[in-house]
């Protein structure tokens, strides 16, 4: 067992002693009482009577209060969707935008894609006829691509803006912009509590709207000590929470997929051991590429007698209101990216969240009755370890794909380009250098065809500039399928813990010489000539859900290379030609291996194939890399064989032939004579 200490209480706005009959009631009661019933609600007059007589205005609301699924609605009553006019709300989040898009068409008591509808990166739900439009912050951003004065929106809504995604971020500015031509134009920037005052100041003193908080006080209970393996702490508390706590379910944050389905493995596991002698728990998960017909299940009552206990990521942090938790259980870390402008290096890794982050979680636990969140970590390392609050990821990603959009969009001046706050510096010229690169811009800064080309793809630039390179390596085929097995991203092999030996051995039979791409490239062909089997997957554990969203992401991309004048071609087999075009866009995120292992070309940094690399064994002496994943090393996932001499033939502005000469290959010999003479 794990022993926690009571420390604080998160206040609440209610008396702690509810009536928690509530949540039963609700249920029965029809959906247009529960919408009544929502903090929002008795405001929709005065919010209504706001937004007509402001431009801009800011919403600030618990979370659960009924900004995301109410006030568009409320919009689209009041008339705002008349003469074909559209109301787009953004989301950080793609499970967020589907799932709230689902929940207000049943509410609207119409067909998903219909009046109601949601937009995300390789996914449209929306038809001619969608006024309400769910969709990802980044795809409004592509929205000015085509339409570069939002004309047919007749509100924006920039929700969930205390996220600070860099996609949110970049609106911000563009859409401050466009609000000055087009008056008529209504922004919202809707927000948990937190950060409120910026956005006000940001959009020029706009009035903030507040709703008050409806929440229970949440007890917050520390460990004693540390716990060294979270996972393992994790599924212990579930369980003693189960076991010794009264009614209410359980909200979990893991920081990904794979720590989500290994602590729900380990948490089914142990309730099958322990049989009927505990009451019966039902273990959901919840993050990005969990199929939709799954994400529904977190939101379907609790049978009476069972607890329900969802193991979630940040997303239900804020974006996602999950009725019936009474518990939180936080071990306080999430997935975050950095980045080095110095090394242009991006990585993924596992931090400690900010307090804001934690308050936000704990706060889950207070919605339908007094809660109680338990931390994983110490009250000492509250005060003094985690960081008030995330930095925005504006200053902590790459912004080649942003500053192309933006580009493309007419804005030079990057520099003075109205940020909510700034990007480093050095981020910004490495991203220009980067796009100058790949061919995208010209040594003035200025878009060339090749980069209007590649905005107009929805992907990485790195990605868009290999696809692009496709055509003079005639082998767009291939490298389309490599571009959407890329896409879904280390989802592919299926490895139950049960079966692993089998499944390392399924995966290794797909292995192909030259590296991870062509391996992705021989799982899909494979399944292509299985005819797309579900059955074939599960007899090779391959994931079915991933390689049909590779479908989808392959025939999307598919569809855009007319536009971006690719014909398609095949390589016929001749890999060295897709790994030139791979390597065409790449060329960037290369390594050698020296005496100390792998470094990268460019900036020397220490790097390491990752074990589950198909080169994991053979140790090419040049390679690329998709990703670099920082974990207990920084990890190059995704690797490729390439030759040295392809530098120069890909990207020959950007390589000397010194720089790719081998150490290697010219210290050995001289090294050995040495010795021989040594030996004499
Ligand atoms: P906010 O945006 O202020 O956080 P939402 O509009 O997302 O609030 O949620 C309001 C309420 O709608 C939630 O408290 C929840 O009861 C309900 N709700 C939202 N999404 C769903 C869903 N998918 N299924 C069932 N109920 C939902
Ligand atoms: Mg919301």
């Amino acid at each position: 067992t794990i022993e926690f200490v009571r420390a604080t209480q998160l206040q609440g706005d209610e008396d702690p002693s509810p009536p928690p009959a509530s949540t039963q009631a609700q249920q029965k009661e029809s959906i247009q009482a529960v919408r009544r019933s929502l903090p929002v609600f008795p405001f929709r007059e005065e919010l209504l009577a706001a937004i007509a007589n402001h431009q801009v205005l800011i919403i600030e609301g618990e979370t659960g209060s009924g900004k995301t699924t109410q006030i568009p609605q409320y919009l689209f009553e009041e008339g705002y969707t008349k003469k074909g006019m559209k109301i787009a709300c953004t989301q950080p989040r793609r499970v967020a935008a589907m799932s709230v898009a689902a929940r207000v068409a049943r509410e609207m008591g119409v067909k998903l894609g219909n009046e109601v509808g949601y937009s995300i990166r390789f996914e449209d739900c929306t038809s001619e006829r969608t006024v309400l439009r769910y969709m990802t912050d980044g795809m409004l951003l592509r929205e000015f691509l085509s339409e570069p004065d939002l004309a047919s929106y007749s509100v924006v809504m920039v929700d969930e803006a205390h996220e600070r995604t860099l996609h949110t971020d970049i609106l911000f500015g563009l859409i401050k912009d466009v609000a000055r031509f087009r008056p008529e134009l209504k922004v919202l920037v809707a927000s948990a509590t937190l950060d409120t005052a910026r956005f006000s100041t940001f959009f020029d003193d706009a009035p903030v709207f507040r709703i008050p908080g409806r929440r229970f006080p949440v007890d917050i209970f520390y460990t004693k000590a540390p716990e060294a393996d979270y996972l393992e702490a994790c599924v212990v508390s579930v369980l003693q929470i189960h076991v010794t706590q009264p009614p209410g379910d359980i909200l979990v944050f893991l920081t990904g997929q794979e720590e989500i389905e290994a602590a729900c493995e380990m948490l089914q596991d142990r309730c099958r051991r322990l049989g009927s002698k505990i009451r019966e728990l039902l273990v959901l998960p919840i993050y990005a590429n969990l199929p939709s017909d799954m994400q529904a299940r977190i939101f379907q009552p609790t049978p009476p007698g069972a607890r329900k206990v969802v193991v979630a990521t940040n997303i239900a942090e804020t974006s996602l209101t999950i009725e019936g938790i009474i518990y939180v259980l936080d071990p306080g870390f999430c997935k975050q990216k950095s980045y080095n402008p110095r090394t242009g290096m991006e990585s993924l890794t596992v931090t400690p969240c900010s307090k804001a982050s934690a308050n936000q979680r704990a706060g889950r636990a207070g919605r339908v009755a007094a809660g109680k969140c338990f931390r994983l970590y110490t009250a000492w390392a509250y005060q003094h370890e985690l960081e008030e609050t995330t930095v925005p990821e504006i200053q902590r990603t790459s912004l080649g794909n942003v500053v192309l959009l933006l580009k493309s969009l007419g804005i030079h001046d990057l520099m003075h380009f109205d940020f909510l706050d700034a990007p480093p510096y050095e981020t910004l010229l490495l991203a220009l250098e980067q796009l100058y690169a790949l061919g995208a811009l010209n040594h003035l800064g200025e878009l060339t065809t090749s980069g209007r080309k590649m905005a107009e793809l929805p992907v990485d630039p790195m990605l868009s500039k290999m696809i692009l390179a496709s055509e003079k390596y005639s082998c767009s085929e291939e490298i389309l399928t490599v571009a959407a097995m890329l896409s879904v991203n280390n989802s592919i092999f299926y490895r139950p813990k049960d079966k692993v030996v089998h499944a390392d051995n399924a995966r290794v039979n797909f292995f192909l010489p030259g590296g991870d791409h062509l391996v992705l490239l021989n799982v899909y062909t494979q399944w292509a000539e299985s005819g797309y089997s579900s059955q074939w997957c599960y007899e090779n554990f391959i994931q079915f859900r991933s390689m049909r969203r590779a479908r989808d992401v392959r025939e999307q991309l598919e569809g855009l290379l007319e536009r971006v004048e690719v014909g398609l071609s095949s390589c016929q087999g001749d890999y060295i030609r897709v790994r030139k075009a791979i390597t065409a866009g790449y060329f960037y995120h290369t390594a050698r291996l020296t005496r100390s292992g792998y470094r990268t070309v460019k900036q020397q940094q220490t790097v390491f194939i990752h074990p589950n690399s198909s080169l994991f064994e053979q140790q090419p002496r040049w390679l690329l890399y998709h990703e670099l994943v920082l974990t207990t090393k920084e990890f190059m996932r995704q690797v490729l064989e390439i030759e040295s001499s392809w530098l120069l033939e890909v990207a020959p502005h950007y390589y000397k032939a010194k720089e790719l000469e081998d150490p290697h290959a010219k210290k050995m010999p001289k090294k050995i004579g040495k010795t021989r003479e040594e030996l004499g």
